[in-house]
């Protein structure tokens, strides 16, 4: 069978842009290391959409990112349309237009072309904002203390979804592994909240989860709900040996590498930060002043409102009840707070509260009768 070579650009960490890197930054020795790897094969770039890439030899097609799609099937599939679902048996071979697909990262391509075995490193010091991302090009077996200088750092994250957190003062104990090609260390100043940060890492590998097998499925979606739980107390003392039970599970059972790596974050964090997790349980607070803040919420100031009606076309959500000449209220229960109301009330009679509510009509009265 006639063989068919992706460079696949689509499924970096989200913490470890390293393919978009190496395209702009490396592409002549990415486009050689296509060649010798391709030989005479037909050679496709995948792209993740909204990317461009000037100057590249070949077929280029664009696709949703996946951690999947280093996965010959799962990039067969989307190149059909599908869902970048992975297929892992041993000696299955994956075709695509009566192909054998082969799936190359560029880090492999520019390795074939320089002969480097190097590692490129995401360097991410703004923790989870992603503004000052640096990638570096390091040796199997450097340390994270010579890649990054954390020493007021609250957590480190190694190896991003699907790595670990590490304790600033171990970094020197922490090596690049042999034959790694791409990785990340994101650092999480002082002033962050452990307990959040894992809410959101949980967040992504649930949108990154391409929902094939039951327990990274379903893993990922109880990860989101007990983490986002934790930070407004709802969760349960109880609920950090479910995850940790859950967890050991889906390390054991889920299908591909993301999913089976996909707890790790969660539950280094849980190992490392217990006392953060069980103030946020049993206190419920947040010392570092992340969760449980007073959220704002609208209302109708009962003695400006005129009844006119103006703002109740402008909720989506049908949260505002009214009728013409009495206050208007809005549904708490229903209120997604987008604060477009605000605007459509020229009495400004909508608006943002915090902390302690003024006095509100609890059922409709007319206008000047509050
Ligand atoms: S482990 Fe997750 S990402 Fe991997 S195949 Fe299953 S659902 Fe998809
Ligand atoms: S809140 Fe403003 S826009 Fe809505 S009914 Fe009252 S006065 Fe009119
Ligand atoms: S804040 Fe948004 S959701 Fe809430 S009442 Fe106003 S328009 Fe509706």
């Amino acid at each position: 069978m006639e063989k068919f070579f992706v460079c696949s650009c689509n499924a970096d960490d989200r913490f470890a842009p390293v393919s978009m890197y190496l395209m702009k930054n490396h592409l002549e020795e990415v486009k050689a290391g296509m060649k010798a790897l391709a030989g005479d094969a037909k050679i496709l770039y995948l792209l993740p959409e909204n990317e461009t890439v000037e100057g590249l030899e070949g077929e280029v097609k664009y696709a949703i990112k996946s951690p999947t799609l280093g996965n010959p099937y799962a990039v067969a599939q989307v190149l059909e349309g599908k869902l970048p679902r992975p297929m892992i048996a041993d000696g299955y071979v994956a075709v695509y237009d009566g192909m054998e697909v082969n799936v190359v990262k560029p880090e492999a391509a520019y390795a074939k072309a320089t002969g480097k075995e190097d590692c490129f490193v995401a360097v991410n010091k703004d923790g989870l904002e992603g503004k000052e991302t640096e990638i570096k090009q390091v040796a199997a077996g450097t340390k994270l203390s010579d890649i990054v200088a954390a020493s007021d750092a609250k957590a480190v994250l190694f190896g991003g979804l699907k790595g670990e957190f590490v304790k600033p003062r171990s970094l020197a104990e922490c090596v690049i592994p042999e034959g790694t090609s791409s990785s990340s260390v994101t650092v999480f100043g002082k002033e962050s909240c452990i307990v959040d940060t894992v809410k959101k890492i949980m967040a992504m590998s649930w949108e990154d989860s391409c929902g094939k097998c039951v327990l990274c499925r379903e893993g990922t979606s109880q990860f989101k709900q007990i983490t986002e739980e934790m930070t407004c107390g709802k969760a349960k003392q109880t609920d950090l040996d479910l995850i940790n039970d859950v967890g050991e599970l889906i390390e054991v059972g889920a299908y591909c590498p993301f999913g089976k790596n996909m707890p790790r974050p969660l539950l280094s964090a849980i190992a490392l930060y217990q006392d953060d997790f069980m103030e946020h349980i049993k206190k419920k607070s947040c010392s570092a002043g992340v969760c449980y803040k007073a959220e704002a919420v609208y209302v109708i100031l009962p003695d400006v409102c005129t009844g006119c009606g103006d703002c109740i076309d402008e909720c989506d959500e049908d949260a505002i009840i009214g009728k013409s000449k009495f206050i208007h209220m809005i549904d708490q229960d229903m209120c997604e707070q987008c604060g477009k109301c605000v605007s459509a009330c020229e009495e400004s009679a909508i608006v943002a509260v915090e902390g302690k509510l003024p006095k509100l009509p609890k059922k409709l009265t007319k206008v000047g009768k509050f």
